[in-house]
């Protein structure tokens, strides 16, 4: 759309002139008739409904609204650079006033008592009173004998000083005199999607959607334009991806291990703890084919918490170093670092290979053992935690890293990875918090992924149960029952950034309850939190592990990997403050062993929709994959982890990666089979691609997982 009349300069639409022209450049980027028009309303509202004032409550606070109402009296308050202008208004349903802080002289003008007015904006109470800031007032007459493009009239986003020079109104006539100007041009909108491919997909023509999409003619309407818009962004995203897959799979950088050899085979064939399940199986294999194939390897590996992503993890870890190549695996937590560590020394017992351990504190020796050894190769495999992207970590040929909890580490962390050896080793990245299948795919650029969907077997399901505080003593003495089998238990607070000192205060003032309630010596209490040194934070960590504490009060820290077999219970404190995934990583805690085991969410009485949703959800299933989705549908669009900055790499405007999946596997599918025909989009039936395409091509630079 970059020809003709879309690149003319917006000054040169009527209604707009060279001031606002400037600020439009600099508040909102706006400099064309192409730009203004492909700046979409980020919501609608009905101007043909009237609200009263009656209806307006919590629920519908802060949304814009329009109001019929008389004037009943105009007052100034206050003083000096407080002083507003504050006039009365009703309907009949009620009284609502409307405030002015500035022009103040030219709105008291215009302004009649007596007389009604059409009234726009956005309502709040305030101690019972309905009031609206700088509303937008037409008198009723005016308003009616106003031509309107559409009844759904599009709010466009803006910034504080724009809408002081560009109010709502303005700027719609602006947008309606650029379109005017535009749809005059027979060139203006030449639809990049061969007719062929919208016939296929249903979809409406570019102009009718950039049409629609500002001036809805209904609402079904609407929905095709919004459908359209977000088709063609979709598109390019997915033309971009798959073409940068071809392209990395065409270079056939990857190292080779074709050789399962002695350590693996020793291990499977004689050391294996237990039987592997069928998941696991599947996945090695699905690693193994990889590593084989002469392609870098770069896959996800999804599996709900406690799948055993671990022991995939180790026996592929061993496949390199039977080629010769050494491993290392990054956890995101010195806790999670040392169990891994504790976990594979024990099973690479008898193995002859050598494992090393490197974390923020390991000590002078530990360091100095893990950075020698790994430079001179009598390492094979490194366990740590962020510190292996330091740049004195330097391997004597690094051949495959794990990344344990992907969630943790930033992009940029990761990408640093990646450049330990002239080749970029084989990345398998592990989570337990899983996504759609497209979404990941989209997410991190051109990943495989994988996914373990069975537990180990004879697991029996966690029994979850949501208790409001009046239930807290049944709490405390189900706890002492399952104490005095000789269980542990867990309790959890919530730790939100913002108002860390309170949540430790929750965290303190639990403590010193618990400790009244559940007194020496018949209980052992132990502390983790956040704030805690390294030491202190290991030392209770490890005193529970050895079963020297009943009780371990915690913040979330304890969320990621630690595994005590014989807790049995997680007493979740404020669970309502916790999101969906997170409680069950927290649930995933217990559940460990042969016993059953129970999560208790304990909650305020008052719950918000979503907080209770939630809870609820965690009662029901144990099942992580159907919380995510769950998790997915409540949050909604562009909330998951990563996605807004993707959506930002990709330049989206009207499409959300989280929100859009359908969309999102639809256009996957087209991407693939149009490139099949035409990887280059020369043809002259695709060329028009380019386009969608290389909008996103711009952005490259921030790319999730292409490695070399
Ligand atoms: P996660 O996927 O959450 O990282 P882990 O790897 O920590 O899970 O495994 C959870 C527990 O299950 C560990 O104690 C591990 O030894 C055990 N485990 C893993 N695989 C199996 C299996 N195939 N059969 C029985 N137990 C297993
Ligand atoms: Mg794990």
């Amino acid at each position: 759309m970059a020809n003709g009349v879309l690149s003319r300069e917006i000054k040169f639409v009527a209604g707009v002139g060279e001031v606002r022209a400037r600020l439009l450049e600099r508040e909102v980027g706006v400099r064309t008739v192409g730009d203004i028009l492909m700046r979409f309303p980020y919501r609608y509202i009905d101007r043909s409904r009237i609200a009263t004032i009656a209806e307006i409550d919590e629920t519908t606070e802060s949304s814009y609204i329009q109001l019929r109402c008389r004037i009943t009296g105009k007052s100034y308050t206050g003083e000096g650079s407080k002083r507003r202008f504050m006039v009365e208004v009703n309907d009949r349903t009620g009284v609502a006033e409307l405030l002015w802080f500035h022009g103040v002289k030219w709105i008291e003008k215009r302004l009649e008592v007596g007389r009604e007015y059409i009234i726009f904006g956005r309502p709040s109470i305030y101690r019972g009173r309905v009031s609206m800031v700088h509303p937008e007032v037409e008198l009723v007459e005016q308003a009616l004998s106003r031509k309107v493009e559409s009844s759904f009239q599009g709010i466009y986003s803006t910034t504080e000083k724009l809408s002081e020079a560009i109010g709502y109104k303005a700027m719609h006539t602006i947008v309606s005199n650029a379109w005017q100007l535009a749809a005059a041009d027979s060139t203006a909108f030449i639809d990049p999607l061969p007719d062929e491919l919208r016939q296929r997909n249903g979809l409406i023509s570019l102009k009718e959607a950039i049409y629609n999409i500002h001036f809805p003619q209904s609402s079904e309407k609407l929905r095709q334009a919004q459908y359209r818009l977000k088709y063609d962004e979709l598109l390019g995203v997915q033309l971009t991806i798959q073409a940068r897959r071809t392209s990395r799979h065409s270079r056939n950088n990857g190292f080779r291990f074709p050789r399962v050899g002695e350590a693996f085979n020793t291990f499977y064939h004689h050391k294996l703890p237990f039987p592997l399940t069928g998941a696991q199986q599947r996945v090695i294999k699905e690693i193994r084919s990889d590593m084989i194939s002469g392609r870098q390897m770069n896959r996800l590996l999804q599996g709900d918490v406690g799948s055993g992503k671990t022991m995939v993890a180790f026996m592929s870890m061993l496949l390199a170093v039977d080629n010769g190549f050494q491993a290392c695996i990054m956890a995101p937590t010195e806790i999670l670092a040392r169990q891994h560590y504790a976990s594979m020394c024990r099973f690479a017992e008898g193995l002859n290979i050598k494992i090393a351990i490197l974390t923020g504190s390991s000590k002078a020796r530990e360091r100095r053992e893990a950075l020698e050894g790994i430079l001179s190769a009598d390492v094979d495999i490194l366990i740590g935690t962020h510190a292996l992207i330091e740049e004195r970590v330097q391997f004597a040929n690094l051949g495959y890293v794990v990344i344990d909890e992907q969630h943790r580490f930033g992009v940029e962390q990761r990408a640093r990875l990646w450049t330990k050896n002239e080749q970029p080793p084989h990345i398998l990245v592990m989570t337990a918090t899983p996504i759609p299948r497209t979404l990941a795919m989209t997410l991190y650029g051109d990943l495989e992924v994988s996914v373990i969907d069975e537990l180990p077997p004879g697991r029996q399901p966690i029994r979850t149960y949501r208790y409001t505080d009046s239930l807290r003593l049944k709490m405390f003495g189900f706890l002492r029952g399952e104490i005095a089998k000789g269980r542990q238990v867990y309790i959890v607070y919530p730790l939100i950034k913002e108002s860390e000192a309170l949540d430790y205060k929750d965290l303190y003032d639990g403590y010193e309850s618990i400790s009244r309630d559940f007194p020496l010596p018949d209980y052992r209490i132990a502390v983790c939190h956040g704030k805690m040194k390294a030491e202190d934070k290991d030392a209770a960590m490890a005193q529970f592990k050895r079963g020297e504490a009943d009780i371990l009060i915690a913040t979330s820290v304890i969320e990621v990997g630690v595994d005590v077999p014989n807790a049995t219970v997680m007493v979740i404190e404020s669970a309502e403050r916790f999101g969906l995934s997170q409680l069950h990583q927290l649930r995933g805690r217990v559940g460990r062993g042969g016993e059953q085991s129970y999560c208790i969410l304990m909650s305020g009485d008052k719950l918000s929709k979503e907080g209770r949703a939630r809870l609820d959800a965690m009662c029901e299933t144990n099942d992580g994959f159907r919380l995510s989705e769950l998790d997915l549908k409540l949050r909604g669009a562009g909330d998951i982890h990563g996605t807004q900055q993707s959506g930002e790499a990709f330049d989206l405007r009207i499409a959300s990666l989280a929100g859009d999946i359908q969309i999102l596997e639809i256009t996957r599918e087209e991407a693939i089979r149009i490139l099949n025909d035409d990887p280059q989009l020369l043809s002259p039936r695709y060329r028009s691609l380019q386009e969608l395409r290389d909008r996103h091509r711009r952005r490259e630079h921030i790319d999730f997982s292409d490695i070399s």
